[in-house]
């Protein structure tokens, strides 16, 4: 039988707020453990917490590009459990009343665009950090996460198969990072997500019994995870037995899922109730009208501007916009060259490889906007050949960033010769030294002239202008 996959994501995306969604403590990553953790992030009696009001217009804003629906009085609920890392003994969430509702996301497949909706947006706290490879005998605990804010967005079961998932991840990821509301860093856990996973017989509408995978941490083990998982699901409905409702994790190193905890019936109670420290948060027209006026665009916005401003094709804008700083180095060129469609192959060949082979972001990327239309220059000058410019020359520019381009052609003697008259002198000896050849040639060997230039080249040692010599080339050899 054929089974159809059937996915639903829950997404948290961790907000880059510089404080925590409750308390003034500093939200960063990476600071020394337990360093970031006031008695408010501890609830401790007598403290009470108070909403970063950027959270809520990060949540916004995010309601807004996806088209949901932002409730005017969201409120917030206490998700009651028992977790060394969760020092309340609660985490503070949106149960009844998220912030916002529906929506939706596109997502590219198959060369068609597919609407994956949204069931809702929640906002909620992350919890502390436990740490069990560092002593042999205790676990660790850092706090400093416990209370940064996290977006959870939970989709309709409408992904349909491993990749669809991963696309999601990966336009999800790119429209935070437009929105600036996070860095989307999957290294540091600023988007993990939970992959909800059943299968149903092809043609079947009713849904299967799922298992949740938790805390995925990369749009690539998503994909493993589920696949791996509809796999074994698949076993197990060949088989004729039935699914457990359950719980799993994913081990990224074996490539496996593994049955964690809970099954259906020993389900966690949370008791779920209002948070009665924190009151309803209500938002105003005039509120949501100000945030949206405020949204940075978002990449659909710019792919259009950047195909109609500099004439570039849909693929390489794809390309430039799958990194938020690319685009603006991008523009920062085309302030120094008109040259917009070279400017985009720099930047989606020569320098994305560079960054990608050194695993540098662009903003470390030490070669100005401005040398680089000056590169751009010395090419279209044909002064240097795009060969010399791109394999000789970047790479040396990587190391001086604040020589000229031109100085350092100079220097690699790499400026070519496009003077018509030396060029001459090159191309009459060589055909001096072929007289059978040249004959061979005005008799119809045309295909000669690949040899002629070989050796045009070699004797100016690679630094003619091949365009010009290619040309005079002919205009002797057809006379
Ligand atoms: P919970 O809050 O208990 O995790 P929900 O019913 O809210 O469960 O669903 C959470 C996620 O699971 C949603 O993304 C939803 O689309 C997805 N989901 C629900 N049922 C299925 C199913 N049968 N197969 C795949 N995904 C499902
Ligand atoms: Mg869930």
């Amino acid at each position: 039988m054929e089974y159809e996959i059937v996915v639903g994501l829950e997404v948290h995306v961790q907000l880059s707020t510089a404080s925590k969604a409750f308390c003034a403590d500093a939200a960063t990553y990476g600071a020394a453990p337990n360093t970031q953790v006031s008695t408010i992030s501890m609830a401790h009696p007598g403290t009470l917490p108070r909403i970063n009001e950027k959270v809520i217009e990060y949540a916004v804003r995010l309601g807004l590009a996806l088209g949901c629906e932002i409730t005017r009085d969201t409120r917030f609920d206490r998700k009651n459990y028992f977790y060394a890392d969760l020092p309340k003994g609660f985490q503070t969430t949106q149960d009844s009343h998220p912030i916002c509702v529906g929506g939706g996301l596109d997502i590219q497949i198959d060369g068609k665009t597919k609407h994956v909706r949204l069931h809702h947006i929640h906002l909620e706290e992350d919890a502390g950090k436990s740490i069990h490879d560092i002593d042999p005998r205790h676990s660790l605990i850092d706090l400093n996460r416990a209370g940064v804010p996290l977006l959870e967005i939970v989709t309709e079961p409408d992904l349909r198969s491993p990749e669809e998932a991963y696309e999601f991840i990966t336009e999800l990821r790119q429209i935070v990072r437009y929105l600036d509301i996070s860095d989307g860093n999957m290294q540091e856990g600023s988007i993990r997500c939970d992959c909800n996973v059943s299968l149903r017989p092809m043609g079947e509408t009713k849904l299967g019994t799922r298992c949740e995978i938790k805390n995925v941490n990369s749009m690539r083990n998503a994909k493993r995870a589920i696949a791996y998982e509809a796999k074994r699901q698949q076993g197990i409905l060949e088989k004729g037995g039935t699914i457990d409702q359950e719980t799993r994790s994913f081990d990224a190193q074996a490539g496996h899922t593994n049955n964690v905890l809970r099954t259906k019936e020993n389900a966690h109670d949370y008791r779920y109730f209002p948070e009665p420290d924190l009151p309803p948060v209500v938002l105003t027209e005039e509120y949501i009208e100000q945030v949206r006026a405020n949204m940075p665009k978002l990449p659909n916005e710019i792919q259009q501007e950047l195909m109609t401003t500099y004439s570039l094709s849909e693929y390489d804008v794809k390309v430039l916009l799958e990194d938020k700083e690319m685009v603006d180095f991008y523009t920062q060129i085309t302030q120094h060259t008109s040259n917009y469609k070279a400017a985009a192959n720099w930047l989606n060949n020569v320098i994305k490889s560079y960054l990608n082979e050194n695993n540098l972001p662009v903003n470390d990327f030490k070669i100005s906007p401005k040398s680089i239309a000056a590169l751009i220059q010395l090419v279209d000058d044909n002064k240097v050949s795009n060969a010399a410019a791109s394999q000789k020359i970047f790479p040396e520019l990587v190391k001086q960033p604040d020589t000229a381009p031109l100085q350092l052609a100079t220097q690699l003697n790499l400026i070519q010769d496009s003077n018509e008259d030396s060029i001459e002198g090159i191309i009459d000896e060589i055909l001096a030294k072929f007289p059978d050849k040249v004959a061979a040639y005005r008799k119809g060997k045309k295909g000669l002239l690949g040899m002629f230039m070989g050796q045009v080249m070699k004797a100016s040692g690679g630094k003619v202008n091949p365009k010009v010599a290619n040309q005079l080339l002919r205009d002797k050899l057809e006379t």
